[in-house]
Parts: C-alpha cells; sequence; structure tokens
C-alpha cells in the first residue's frame, strides 16, 4: 500500500497534486511519501513486536537526509555499507549507536572514522578485515564491536546481480569456517564478538531461503556459544522483496509474515535480532514523474519518449527491471490502451524503460509516473549524457518540499578543471 492515489482524476502524493509538484520544480524528479515511508518502517517494527530487536533501516536504498531524519525519528538504527553512508546517517542526527557498519571493503580510514564517531557493531566479511579493524581499534584505544558475516550457500532465487548468498558470491565468510573465523577473532584484543551477520540478496519473493539461511544462522549460534563465545546479537539482513507489478496476482510475503517465521526460527536463542530492510521500506514510498518529450512512430511500433532516463532510474537497464508506468491524468474507465515503447533521451538502446507497455493514448506533455521507484532509485543516478541529477521531493499531507535541489549546468561544468598546461 502506498500514498500515490488518483483524487479527481489527477495522481496525487498524499493531499499534493503532482501536476503542481511539476510546475514548481520541472520534471523529471522523484517524490516520496512519509507516511508511506512510516507505514513500512512500522510494519517492521511492529512484525518483531515482543521480540528484542532493532530495524536498520539500509541507507544505500535511499540514502536522502530527510529520508535518514525520518527514519531516526521513527526509533530506526541503519546500516551502511560506505564511510559516506556512515557520514550521512550522523549528518541526519542517528547516534552512532544505532549504526551497523557492512561491506566486503571497508577502508582504515572508513573504521577510524566510525570508531570515533561511534557505532553499534561492524560487520565483518574476512579475515584480513578481521586483522585491519583490530589493528585499528587498537591504535585508537578502543574495542571493536562485531558480527562475522556468514555466507550461508543458500540461493535467494532473486536476480544474479543482487543474489549475495551463494558460495560463489564475493561476500561473507563461507559458514563452513565460522567456528574457525570466530575462534581467531576472539583472540583479538581489539574485538569484541557480539553476533552472527547474515545477508542473503535482495528483491527476494519468497521465504524459503530466508528460513532456510536463518536456520543455519541459528545452528552456528548454538555451536559458537558451546564454544565460548557470548553471541548475542544475530543481524539478518534486508531483502524482502516488493510487488513492482500491481496487476500481478502474486505477492512477496508481507513483513509480518516475515517476522513470524524469524520469531519461529529463531526466537528461543534469546537474541537480539537486527534486521537491514531497504527496498520494502522506501521502494514503494517514492515515484518518478516524467513528462513526455515526443511520441514518435517507429515500425510497427510507437516510441513515447520521455525526460527521464537510464542515468535517473537504471534498475530498468541494469536488472531488466520492471516498473508500473501510469499516466498522472487518470484515464476514463473506457480508455482503449495501445503498447507503447517508452525510452529516454540518453544514446543507448538499453535507455528503454518498458517494451509493448499496454498505456492510454499519450500526448507530448503529459506526465506520466513511474511506480516503486523509491528504493535504488535516485541513489543510483548518475550525470551520463550530462543530464543534471534530478530534484528529489518529499510529501507529507499538503507539505512539499525539495529535499535534493536540481543542480545548476554551471555546478556541473565547474567540477571539472582544465589544467593550465594544456
Ligand atoms: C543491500 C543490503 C541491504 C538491504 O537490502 P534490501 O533488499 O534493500 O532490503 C541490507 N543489508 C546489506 C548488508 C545490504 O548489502
Amino acid at each position: 500500500m502506498d500514498h500515490f492515489l488518483y483524487r479527481d482524476g489527477i495522481l496525487h502524493a498524499e493531499d499534493v497534486p503532482l501536476p503542481e509538484i511539476a510546475a514548481e520544480v520541472g520534471t523529471p524528479f522523484y517524490c516520496y511519501s512519509v507516511a508511506t515511508l512510516t507505514r513500512h518502517f512500522r510494519l517492521f517494527d511492529e512484525a518483531l513486536a515482543g521480540t528484542d530487536h532493532l530495524v536498520c533501516y539500509a541507507v544505500k536504498a535511499n540514502s536522502n537526509l530527510a529520508v535518514l531524519k525520518l527514519m531516526g525519528d521513527l526509533g530506526a538504527g541503519v546500516d551502511v555499507v560506505s564511510g559516506g553512508e556512515y557520514r550521512r546517517a550522523i549528518a541526519a542526527g542517528i547516534p552512532g549507536e544505532r549504526v551497523v557498519f557492512s561491506g566486503v571493503g571497508k577502508t582504515r580510514e572508513e573504521m577510524r572514522l566510525a570508531l570515533q564517531g561511534g557505532i553499534r557493531q561492524f560487520n565483518v566479511e574476512s579475515e584480513p578485515e578481521m586483522a585491519a579493524l583490530n589493528e585499528v581499534a587498537l591504535s585508537l584505544g578502543v574495542v571493536a564491536p562485531i558480527a562475522v558475516r556468514v555466507n550461508p550457500d543458500v540461493d535467494a532465487q532473486t536476480h544474479e546481480k543482487i543474489a549475495t548468498g551463494k558460495s560463489e558470491n564475493k561476500f561473507g565468510i563461507p559458514i563452513a569456517r565460522a567456528r574457525e573465523v570466530y575462534a581467531h577473532a576472539a583472540a583479538l584484543p581489539g574485538l569484541d564478538v557480539v553476533g552472527i551477520d547474515v545477508h542473503i540478496g535482495s528483491q527476494l519473493t519468497s521465504l524459503e531461503p530466508f528460513e532456510a539461511a536463518y536456520t543455519k544462522v541459528g545452528d552456528l549460534c548454538r555451536m559458537l556459544r558451546a564454544d565460548g563465545h557470548d553471541i548475542r546479537r544475530l543481524d539478518l539482513g534486508g531483502g524482502l522483496g516488493i510487488p513492482y507489478e500491481g496487476r500481478s496476482n502474486s505477492r512477496p510475503p508481507l513483513p509480518v509474515e516475515y517476522g513470524h517465521m524469524i520469531q519461529r526460527v529463531l526466537g528461543d536463542l534469546d537474541c537480539e535480532i537486527e534486521i537491514e530492510p531497504g527496498r520494502l521500506i522506501a521502494g514503494n514510498a517514492g515515484i518518478l514523474v516524467t513528462r513526455v518529450i515526443y511520441v514518435k512512430e517507429g515500425e510497427g511500433r510507437t516510441f513515447l519518449i520521455v525526460d527521464a532516463a537510464m542515468n535517473d532510474l537504471v534498475r530498468p537497464a541494469m536488472y531488466s527491471a520492471h516498473h508500473d508506468i501510469v499516466p498522472v491524468v487518470e484515464p476514463t474507465p473506457d480508455t482503449v490502451e495501445g503498447p507503447y515503447d517508452i525510452v529516454g533521451p540518453v544514446c543507448e538502446t538499453g535507455d528503454t524503460f518498458a517494451k509493448a507497455r499496454p498505456m492510454p493514448p499519450l500526448a507530448e506533455g503529459d506526465l506520466v509516473a513511474f511506480r516503486s521507484a523509491g528504493a535504488y532509485g535516485a541513489v543510483m543516478a548518475s550525470e551520463y549524457n550530462t543530464r543534471p541529477l534530478i530534484p528529489e521531493v518529499l510529501v507529507s499531507g499538503d507539505h512539499v518540499a525539495v529535499i535534493r535541489g536540481r543542480p545548476s549546468f554551471d555546478d556541473i561544468l565547474n567540477r571539472d578543471t582544465i589544467p593550465e598546461w594544456l
């Protein structure tokens, strides 16, 4: 459920008609709903009610400071995967004790930053990283709390580019070697082993792979405790998928079902549970609004050329992802839909959002909205073709705010330098 609905024939973001925002900020733009973000966070928080837990929003899904501030105010922790994301979390007012640091390639500099600024735990992904973190912590005279990310060798049954829990993926240490690695960690004086971490992939549409992975984590927890480790926290990662196709009958499991499964599989361990959802919180809380530049008749097809492109929303080009695309003016029930190839202006054939997509008749200047664009949208954007990053707008009730403005062409050109010797 989200808060982008037609009212009086016009698509709104909460109480605000989208054409009003388009007139104010220009197209294309991202628009996020506070009500939807809030609702999605609470669904997870309530799904784990009764269990000691922290929902650590995955910053990489949508890292705008306003979104992070909202999450922090709701009581969320965050999962960051770079020093830059760590800085964002702190700048948004999230206390270091609620920040978890994940990622396969943390640098010593990033470790120092987080150890000095405050950190809940590092999710360590390799032995060389463990050794480096130990050294950095000792050099600062502190102890770094860690969980070791284990790779459970479970098939997440998702797109290969976002599957992370198979043995051939770069993530975590093989679960079969976990006891050895934990023994090594326990011997390092700069580290405090607090838990186990796992994250098997993104856009999972079934609970089965999660349950398979979490069962292995539960077994490992018992084994490690028997070995003398004080395992008190389980970080179960993110990955729960969202419905991208409104017309499809299948739907991914709900957060409440996910939460019940977690409690059933791991509830007897008396561990604090962390989860790191990103996509489910932000995905359907955002849309991308774009304007039709031209309607072009091709050979046996009609192209809808819009002013958003693959540099603004790369998911269709990168993962062959589907986004529902809807007109901002609601079609009447008797409208006959025709197939359109919906494309952007970038000079790549991959700049195609949809092929033969049934849409009501559209004309130059019409607005359309890409749904489910709140996660892995703006954060993955680039300025390819020297197209400025597009604005992000946040709506709450009838409040509207630009939470990231569109850079000017001067801003963009001034980032480059022509050396004087050239
Ligand atoms: C990407 C990522 C997440 C969030 O995944 P979603 O599919 O957006 O829920 C959580 N944890 C880690 C370690 C990640 O890399």
